[in-house]
């Protein structure tokens, strides 16, 4: 038996149907904020992430996919979706008109350690915002994330904020960084050492030595903004109000992305605190730049769909999911095949949710079908039903039953259903 990889699994069943809500939900909101639907491909070459994502994060240090394909080309599929919107936004010339607004949806891959809430192909639902380094933009893309959390019955949802500033802030700030760990380094695990020097935020992230006391007194982000960089940030924090969103400033929130600039924000459900962020995000002004595209301001953030999923689940949130059958067609014997498939196709044509038994089981084996797609509605079909064309509408629930001419069945559901 062939197994399915660590750190993957099938989605079917139940889980399948919650999926497919989840996603037709996102893309409502989205089209409600005016966000259009991209799809890049799952592969891509492996220098747009490395140049993208950046060369000293964990994702491309240790968690890509990649492979040497037939032509000799070092490809890497997809551990994210932010780079490969931006490569198309860039190759498409998608910047002619801005602001541009888009949404994808999909699988992502990353070869981490599988455990609850983590992993190795990952979906995820986001969306970029390209052409307004206004703030109001970032309250703009965090509002459609709390609003999809809220539609979907999460209520209780803090946003982190934190602000990275520009490339000079940043400087001066891991400096300090250095200076504030270099001496004791010795007290952290091996991947910190290594941050020092090439990536010293990202110790700040750091799930070994979070409790060590040289992370609490570390310098703060927010001491070294320049007098522009607070303002934004103060506009940002302005903007949520305004709009009622709940959020808390947290300077150690650095992301584990190398290309945010300013504004990181992570989406935690108040409720579930073993699964980490279901969501998160940030500006990123100079990602377009660095993969050779123009100086094009931009922000957006990905939501984990599998954390999303396993959120609902653990506070039993019930879904307005119906994938019950309106109506099931019973017919008596194969003779009545043709006027069965024909009233069955009129249904679906109207909308209707419908079916039959079509491998012409007994009546018990038809009446089984009839329980396990728990139909609204049960029209049986016989010889008297094609030669009147009068039929029978049985209601499963009140097993109430109405005689209605062929002609008239599809107002009679308009009004029933
Ligand atoms: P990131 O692309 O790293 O900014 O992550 C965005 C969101 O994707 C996170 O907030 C998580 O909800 C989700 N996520 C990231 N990595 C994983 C993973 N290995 N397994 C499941 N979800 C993940």
């Amino acid at each position: 038996m062939i197994q399915k990889l660590k750190g993957t699994y099938d989605v079917y069943g139940d889980l399948s149907i919650k999926h497919n809500y989840v996603k037709k939900l996102f893309e409502e909101i989205c089209s409600n904020y005016n966000y259009n639907y991209i799809e890049t491909p799952l592969i891509e070459r492996s220098e747009l992430f490395h140049r993208g994502v950046g060369e000293t994060t964990d994702i491309v240090t240790k968690e890509t996919y990649d492979f040497v394909d037939r032509g000799n080309r070092n490809n890497t599929i997809r551990p994210e979706g932010t780079a490969g919107v931006a490569r198309a936004v860039i190759e498409n010339k998608l910047y002619n008109t801005l602001p541009l607004k888009l949404y994808y949806m999909g699988s992502m891959f990353r070869y981490e350690r599988p455990q609850k809430g983590r992993y190795r192909e990952l979906r995820q639902l986001g969306i970029e915002l390209y052409g307004v380094d206004n703030p109001i933009s970032d309250a703009e893309v965090i509002s459609l994330g709390v609003n999809f959390l809220n539609e979907l019955g999460l209520k209780n949802i803090t946003v982190k904020i934190n602000c990275l500033g520009g490339i000079e802030t940043r400087k001066k700030y891991k400096e300090a960084l250095i200076n504030h760990f270099k001496n004791n380094i010795d007290e952290f695990c091996d991947d910190c050492k290594e941050r020092l020097e090439k990536n010293p935020l990202r110790i700040l992230d750091c799930k070994v030595d979070n409790k060590n006391k040289l992370m609490k007194s570390a310098p703060s982000i927010l001491d070294f903004l320049t007098k522009e960089e607070k303002e934004n940030f103060d506009k940002v924090k302005k903007y949520l109000d305004v709009l009622d969103i709940k959020y808390v400033i947290d300077n150690t929130l650095v992301r584990g992305l190398d290309y945010y600039t300013n504004l990181v924000f992570e989406f935690i459900s108040d409720d579930v605190d073993d699964i980490g962020s279901i969501g998160g995000g940030g500006r990123y002004d100079n990602l377009l730049k660095s993969l050779g595209g123009p100086d094009i301001p931009s922000v957006g953030f990905a939501f984990g769909m599998d954390r999303v999923v396993s959120v609902l689940a653990s506070l039993e949130i019930k879904l307005p999911i119906n994938n019950d059958l309106d109506v099931y067609i019973l017919n008596i014997s194969e003779k009545e095949f043709n006027y069965s498939i024909e009233l069955l196709q009129n249904l679906r044509m109207c909308g209707y949710r419908a079916d039959m038994d079509l491998s012409n089981k007994n009546m018990k084996g038809k009446f089984k079908e009839v329980d396990r797609y728990n139909s609204k509605y049960i029209i049986i079909i016989g010889e008297d039903e094609v030669k009147t064309g009068i039929l029978t509408i049985k209601d499963n629930i009140t097993k109430e039953e109405t005689k209605v001419n062929y002609d008239d069945l599809i107002d009679f559901l308009d009004t029933n259903v």
